[in-house]
Parts: C-alpha cells; structure tokens; sequence
C-alpha cells in the first residue's frame, strides 16, 4: 500500500492510532502556544510538521515525549494516556525517541556507551546485550567504526546519526524529530536525512519537524502545518506544496520555495 493512501484513515477514532493528541492547551504565562490542538498520528506514519519559527512546534515535541506539561486536553501514546509519573513516566519516555536540533550526546561518554546507557538503566539489558544491539544500530546508521570515540571527535552529521542510533535502542514506538538537520553545515544534512528516510522506510512511526522540504515530499504521509500555536492545515504533501489551503501556508511557502 503506498503511503499516501494512509492518509484516508484519519481521525482520533482511527484503529491505526499510536499517538493521539485531543484538544491541547499549553500556555507560557499569557501566551497560548499550544491551542486546541487535535492530531492522530497512525502505527508507520511520518508526519512532518512545518511552519514559522515560534508557532509551537517544538513545545509540541516536548508535550508529547511529556518534556513539558499541557494545561488541558488529553496525549495518548499506544492508547496509554497521562497523567503518568516515576516508573509509568519513564516507561512512557522510552516508548517516545526524541532527535533534537542539538544532538545533546553524553559528552564524557564514547559514542557506544551513548547508546548502550538507556539500555542498561531503563531497558535492564545486560551488558553484552546491550552492547550488540548499540553496535548493530551503529552499523545501521553507518558509524560503526566510531563507537569507542567521543562525541567531540565525530563531525555533527556523524553526532546527529548516534543521535538517532541512541533513540533507537530504547525500541521506541514513535520517534520525535526537531529539526534534526537545522545544526549541521550543509554537506552533513543528507546524510542525516538518508537514516531518516531509510528509518521511514522500514515503517517507523515518526513526527519530523523540519524544514526541508525535500525530505517532507518524499518522506511524508502527511504534512502538518502549525502557525501561532495552531494546527492551520493538514494535507498531504502533493495537496500542501501544490495548493495550500489557507493564506498563513501560502504566505510561508511563498517565503521559504
Ligand atoms: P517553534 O518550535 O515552532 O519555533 P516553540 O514551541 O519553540 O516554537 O515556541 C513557541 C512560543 O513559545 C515562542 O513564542 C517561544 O518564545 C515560547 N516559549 C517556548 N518555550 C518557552 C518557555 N519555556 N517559556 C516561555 N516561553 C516559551
Ligand atoms: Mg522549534
């Protein structure tokens, strides 16, 4: 079945659903940055989500992976819902893998204890486990000859693909990605996007906020777009670039095609 098909199934009500957000409110002291927010997001679907800078995109994120409380409205992930707290938090943390712009790797630990520390804490793998299971991650995002070395020594292409590795190893269900690319000097950003796109392949449910619109054609089920704390259109990619529906994504299209 080809992705775009996906889309046709939408709504809270949709069997398919991993994580679903209903009705989300989240306020920074008078300023509403998250409103009413409503989005499903399928088991395999890749949802990118564009849109101007300081429209709540990231606080999005981190409402979902529960980095940042909401004030009303409910978040559900594989149908388990907050509130959650201790041990139910931590699980509910691990089953959402997060990318952020700035790789944020343990920078006193080599790239292979990166990866093989949530394994151990929150997994309780044993060592060896969890060391076969970094290494063949590695491999899968082509860094398996960096694993004894230090994220400073890595290029930021190379940091953000054990980013991503690290992620990965918790076996996530949903993997959050923000502007996962805006960080790296131009010549790293497709390698970056290749493991995501390669990860998109292989069926993983992901929400990207990025703005490379190459990798939203391509990559997404669904483009998502979110301006001053809304979710203003959702279309699929060929509807979004070919014929936005409302003036704020035509507006921001016309300023960044
Ligand atoms: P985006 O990722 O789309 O650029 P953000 O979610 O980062 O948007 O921010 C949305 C708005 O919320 C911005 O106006 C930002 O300044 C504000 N904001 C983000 N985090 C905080 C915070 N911790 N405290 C106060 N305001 C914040
Ligand atoms: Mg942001």
């Amino acid at each position: 079945m080809s992705r775009s098909a996906d889309t046709r199934r939408e709504g809270p009500g949709r069997t398919d659903a991993l994580v679903v957000l209903s009705n989300v409110n989240k306020h920074f002291g008078e300023l509403h940055v998250l409103q009413d927010i409503d989005l499903t997001i399928g088991r395999g679907e890749v949802v990118v989500v564009i849109g101007p800078s300081g429209g709540g995109k990231s606080t999005l994120c981190r409402a979902i992976n529960r980095l940042e409380t909401i004030d009303s409205g409910e978040i559900f992930i594989d149908g388990k819902a907050l509130p959650a707290e201790g041990r139910e938090l931590a699980a509910l943390r691990a089953d959402v893998g997060m990318v952020f712009q700035s790789f944020n790797l343990f920078a006193h630990k080599t790239v292979l204890q990166n990866i093989t520390l949530g394994q151990l804490k929150v997994r309780k793998k044993d060592k060896r486990a969890a060391e076969e299971r970094a290494r063949s991650l590695l491999e899968r995002v082509g860094v398996a000859s960096q694993a004894d070395k230090y994220p400073a020594q890595l290029s930021g292409g190379q940091q953000q693909r054990v980013a991503i590795a690290r992620a990965l190893a918790m076996d996530p269900k949903v993997m959050l990605f923000d502007e996962p690319t805006s960080a790296l000097d131009p010549e790293m950003i497709n390698e970056v996007l290749e493991v995501m796109q390669q990860l998109a392949r292989d069926g993983m449910t992901m929400a990207v906020v990025t703005h490379e619109m190459g990798f939203a054609r391509s990559a997404a089920n669904r483009v998502v777009f979110m301006a001053d704390g809304r979710i203003v259109e959702e279309a699929t990619p060929a509807q979004f670039f070919g014929d936005p529906r409302s003036d704020r994504a035509r507006d921001f299209l016309s300023k960044i095609l």
